[in-house]
């Protein structure tokens, strides 16, 4: 290790944040993290980690301990309104048809495997916030709402969906969010709904609804309706988040009906419109945006982990190779990520029209080519459909 005293600060210990600066502290650079939390969070949603996001796992010597926590599906049931299972098939045999990496695991448990592995010659700074960014050419000139000023080289955002790194330095988020024209809520409930290892999906016209069995009896579930409209309310009213969801999915039938009433022991409950990010540059000057902050692909994507994981690697490989040039290094990050970024955006807006289709016919379509998907040896699986892959330079 050489250290050239290159200094970094990162705003957001999530998941962006500490990856970036494992490979920037491996590399000599002198790196803090501030993060608005008071403390690393636990638990939360279930995610899956794909392709590019074990790739940079693997190279940060920490996919071992993501296996040893995972919590894959076995089991995936389709039902309708009869509880009759319309689709049956275990995913396991599907990803080895598709030959993608995935490993499921909770997001506060994948969070703070990344945090620890991100320990040596980090530090952090919990429960404080950026409140000014100066960029003075040479260096960049922070303050923070608690903590002294610092000067330093580098400014990143990771600090995801809402930014106060984007907003000081690239303006409000209005100018780059696109709604998808959905909302998500996902929560847990403390009881076994269904089976651990099972996961069970009930539709309607734009309307579904997805229950995943997790270790513990407990049961992560989530919803996710079409809205085209933004509506208004305050990210800490839960309440009113609670009747907006009740509101999408009443009507439905007693299958809604039932799901609905897991709302009442719902622990860490989160409802959110569907959006992304979408900047044509993740840099200006001196600070840069990784991972959500940059450029988030929404919880349909299913790659928000492979666009942090893989953004932090590409950003620390180039900050590596140019340390003391800024510019160099901004530039070879977004030559070679901003594309996976784009096909991932485009991707999920096809896929979720797919997966949540607003009519029944377009159920019928989707159910009939879930079933052909399955049945499909794996000569003939579409690879290319379900996977995204980038070749991660090789140094860092
Ligand atoms: C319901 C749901 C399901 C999902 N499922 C999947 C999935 O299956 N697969 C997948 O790959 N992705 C999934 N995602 C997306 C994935 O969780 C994110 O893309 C990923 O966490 C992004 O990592 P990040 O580090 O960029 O941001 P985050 O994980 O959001 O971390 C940002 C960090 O910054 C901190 N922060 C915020 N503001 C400030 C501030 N002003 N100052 C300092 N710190 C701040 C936050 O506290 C947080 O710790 C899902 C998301 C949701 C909501």
């Amino acid at each position: 290790m050489h250290t050239h005293g290159t200094r970094v600060l990162i705003s957001g210990a999530g998941i962006a944040g500490p990856a970036l600066a494992y490979f920037l502290a491996e590399h000599g650079f002198d790196v803090t993290i501030v993060e608005k939390a008071p403390a690393p969070r636990h638990g939360g949603y279930l995610l899956d980690v794909r392709e590019i996001g074990c790739d940079v796992a693997e190279r940060m010597g920490i996919l071992p301990l993501l296996e040893k926590q995972r919590c894959d599906m076995r089991n995936v049931r389709v039902i309708d309104c009869n509880d009759q299972c319309i689709i049956g098939l275990d995913p396991r045999i599907v990803r080895e048809k598709s030959g993608e990496r995935i490993v499921s695991i909770l997001r506060g448990e994948l969070s703070k495997v990344v945090l620890d592995a991100a320990q040596k010659n980090v530090t952090y700074i919990f429960g404080d916030v950026i409140s000014s960014i100066e960029d003075q050419k040479d260096k960049v000139h922070v303050t923070f709402s608690k903590s002294e000023p610092m000067d330093v080289d580098y400014v990143i955002g990771a600090d995801g969906e809402n930014s106060i790194v984007r907003t000081l330095a690239f303006g409000e988020k209005s100018k780059y969010e696109k709604h998808c024209g959905f909302y998500i809520s996902a929560f847990t409930v403390p009881s076994a709904i269904v089976e651990e290892h099972t996961m069970l999906q009930y539709s309607l016209p734009g309307r579904r609804i997805t229950a995943y069995g997790i270790p513990g009896g407990k049961t992560v579930v989530e919803f996710v309706f079409r809205e085209r409209r933004m509506l208004d309310f305050a990210p800490q009213d839960t309440a009113l988040q609670k009747d907006i969801l009740r509101r999408a999915f009443t009507g439905g039938d007693e299958q809604c009906a039932r799901f609905l009433q897991c709302l009442d022991e719902a622990k860490d409950f989160y409802l959110d419109a569907v959006t992304q990010i979408r900047m044509p540059k993740w840099h200006t000057g001196r600070v840069g945006l990784i991972g959500d902050a940059a450029c988030l692909a929404s919880p349909l994507s299913g790659q928000g982990v492979s666009l942090a994981l893989g953004g932090a690697y590409v950003l620390a490989s180039a900050m590596v190779k140019f340390p003391k040039n800024p510019a160099k290094a901004f530039e070879e990050y977004e030559r070679i990520f901003h594309p996976i970024a784009k096909e991932i955006h485009s991707r999920t807006l096809l896929s979720a029209g797919f997966h949540i289709p607003d009519t029944r016919i377009g159920m019928a379509i989707r159910n009939r080519t879930l079933r052909l998907f399955a049945l499909l040896p794996s000569w003939m699986f579409p690879r290319r459909l379900t996977s995204v892959r980038l070749q991660l330079p090789k140094s860092c």
